[in-house]
C-alpha cells in the first residue's frame, strides 16, 4: 500500500477511537502531505528505507518544529519548538510519516498517565484502567492500532511498563546509544529515548533509525552499532535459545507480584528451558534500595532541569494582580503552570540537594547505584541476560494508585534497576493472565551495549 493509504488509514481510525482512548494531544494536519511526497519520491525510482511511508507517533517529550510539545503539562501549553529533537529529525529523514504526539504523564513523572495536564489516556484492552506511564500514549496508541510504530522515553520504565500494560514491545536502549537532544529532559543521567511497537522486529527498524552518535549529545556513546534489525531477525529465524544463559532475579518476583503476571512469567521460564536455554536463578541483593534511590536522584536531577520553566525562557507566564516581582511571576507561573507531582518532585529534590543534607540524601542514593551496577556486574558474569516480569501488575485502575505515590512508584520496581545501571531493556508480551485477561510483559535485560542481544533474544521468545 501506498504512504498515503497507510496515513489515512491510520488518521481515520484516530477519529473513530481517540475520543476514548485519548492517546493524541495532537493529531498532524501535515501528515498526508508529507505521505504524498514519499509516494512521490517512490515513485520516481528513490531508494528509500524500509520504514519510509510509515507513521509514527511522538510522545510529547520529544520536541517537534510543526507540532506543540508540552511534556503533558500546562506550563508549556502550545509550545512551539525551534528545532527538532534528533530522533525526531533522523525519523522524518527515513521517510517515516509524524502523525501526532502522544499523551504522557506530566514531565514523564508517573506510571499510569493520570498526572497528565491534558486528562488521562485509557488503555484500549479495558478503558477503564490506565495504559501505564509515562509514555502511556504511545503505548496506547499502537495498541489501539491508531499508530503502527511510536517514540517514548523512559527514565524509570515510561517505555516498559505501558508496553507491558497494553501488549506492546519497548526497549529502553543502552544509556547513550539514543540522543537525548531535544527530549525535555526529567533526570538526565536516567532518561533513554526508544521504540514502542507491536513486534521486536518493528522496534529494530526503528532504533536503527533514532540510535547512533549524536554531537549534540554530551552522553552520547560513539560506537559502530550493528543493526538492531538484523538481530530481529536472526533471533526470530534460528535458535539462539539453545544454550543461551539466562538469569532468573530472585528479587524480581514472589511477593507483592500478582498471580497471573507470575505464572505467565514462570511459564515462559518453563519454555526458555524446553528451547534448551540454561535458566538459573541469580540474586541482585541491592535491588530492593532502586527504587529509594531512584526516588532521589530523579528528584535532584529533575529538580535542576524544571528550574528553567522560570515564566521568561519558555511557555507559560502568569502576572500577579498588581504586577509583581520577578520572584513573584515566576512563583504564580509555577503554582499555576506544575501539577501536583511535579510539585512533590521539585521540593523531594531540592530538598535533597540542600546544604547539609546533601551527603546523607543524594550521596547515599549514588553510593546505591553503584552497588546495583556491580549486581548486575556480577550477574552478567554468570548469564547473557536477566529476565523478570516488566511490571508487578496488570493494569490497574483509575484512581487505584492516584492518592498514594508510594504505591505508584513501586509499580516501577522491575524496570527501574536498568536505568541506574545504564543498561539496556525489552519489554515483550508474554500472553494475558488468566484472571484478568490482560496483557503481561516478560522484561529481559542485558549488559551495556548488547542492545542487539535483547533484539535477538526478544524476537525467539515473542
Ligand atoms: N514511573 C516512573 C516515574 O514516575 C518512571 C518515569 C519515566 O520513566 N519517565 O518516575
Amino acid at each position: 500500500i501506498s504512504a498515503v493509504e497507510a496515513t489515512q488509514a491510520h488518521l481515520d481510525r484516530i477519529a473513530d477511537v481517540d475520543t476514548d482512548v485519548h492517546a493524541f494531544l495532537h493529531v498532524s494536519d501535515s501528515a498526508l502531505d508529507t505521505a504524498r511526497s514519499i509516494d512521490e519520491r517512490r515513485a520516481s525510482g528513490e531508494e528509500l528505507g524500509p520504514l519510509a511511508g510509515i507513521p509514527l507517533a511522538v510522545k510529547d517529550v520529544l520536541v517537534t518544529t510543526d507540532m506543540p510539545s508540552t511534556s503533558g503539562s500546562r506550563i508549556l501549553e502550545g509550545y512551539m519548538s525551534p528545532f527538532d529533537a534528533t530522533v525526531v529529525k533522523r525519523s522524518r529523514e527515513a521517510g517515516l510519516v509524524l502523525i501526532g504526539k502522544t499523551n504522557m504523564d506530566e514531565f514523564a513523572m508517573g506510571s499510569s498517565t493520570e498526572h497528565s495536564a491534558y486528562g488521562p489516556t485509557r488503555n484500549p484492552w479495558d478503558l477503564g484502567r490506565i495504559p501505564g506511564g509515562s509514555g502511556g500514549g504511545s503505548a496506547a496508541a499502537v495498541a489501539a492500532f491508531e499508530a503502527p510504530l511510536a517514540l517514548g522515553s523512559d527514565t524509570g520504565g515510561s517505555i516498559r511498563q505501558p508496553a507491558h500494560v497494553t501488549g506492546t514491545v519497548g526497549v529502553k536502549p543502552t544509556y547513550g546509544a539514543v540522543s537525548r537532544y531535544g527530549a525535555i529532559a526529567l533526570a538526565s543521567s536516567l532518561d533513554q529515548v526508544g521504540p514502542v511497537t507491536r513486534t521486536v522486529l518493528d522496534a529494530g527498524l526503528l532504533q536503527d533509525v533514532i540510535g547512533g552518535h549524536d554531537p549534540f549529545d554530551s552522553t552520547s556513546l560513539t560506537d559502530i552499532w550493528p543493526s538492531m534489525a538484523d538481530a530481529a531477525r536472526e533471533g526470530a529465524r534460528g535458535d539462539v535459545l539453545k544454550g543461551l544463559k539466562v538469569g532468573v532475579v530472585r528479587e524480581l518476583s514472589g511477593e507483592g507480584f500478582q498471580a497471573g503476571v507470575q505464572s505467565r512469567f514462570d511459564e515462559t521460564v518453563a519454555l526458555l528451558q524446553k528451547q534448551g536455554a540454561e535458566v538459573l536463578e541469580v540474586s541482585a541483593p541491592h535491588f530492593e534500595y532502586a527504587v529509594s534511590a531512584y526516588y532521589l536522584i530523579l528528584p535532584a536531577e529533575a529538580s535542576s532541569n524544571l528550574a528553567k520553566f522560570d515564566s521568561v525562557r519558555f511557555g507559560m507566564r502568569v502576572q500577579p494582580e498588581g504586577g509583581g516581582t520577578v520572584e513573584q511571576v515566576m512563583a504564580a507561573t509555577r503554582e499555576a503552570g506544575f501539577g501536583p507531582e511535579v510539585k512533590r518532585r521539585i521540593i523531594l529534590g531540592t530538598y535533597a540537594l540542600s546544604a547539609g543534607y546533601y551527603d546523607a540524601y543524594y550521596g547515599s542514593a549514588q553510593k546505591v547505584r553503584t552497588l546495583i551496577q556491580r549486581d548486575f556486574d556480577a550477574a552478567f558474569a554468570q548469564v547473557d541476560v536477566l529476565i523478570s516480569p516488566s511490571a508487578p501488575t496488570t493494569a490497574f485502575k483509575f484512581g487505584e494508585k492516584l492518592e498514594d505515590p508510594m504505591a505508584m512508584y513501586l509499580n516501577d520496581i522491575a524496570t527501574i534497576p536498568a536505568n541506574l545501571a545504564g543498561i539496556p531493556g525489552i519489554s515483550v508480551p508474554i500472553g494475558l493472565a488468566p484472571e484478568d485477561g490482560l496483557p503481561v510483559g516478560l522484561q529481559i535485560m542485558a549488559p551495556v551495549r548488547e542492545d542487539a542481544r535483547l533484539y535477538r533474544v526478544g524476537a525467539a521468545i515473542e
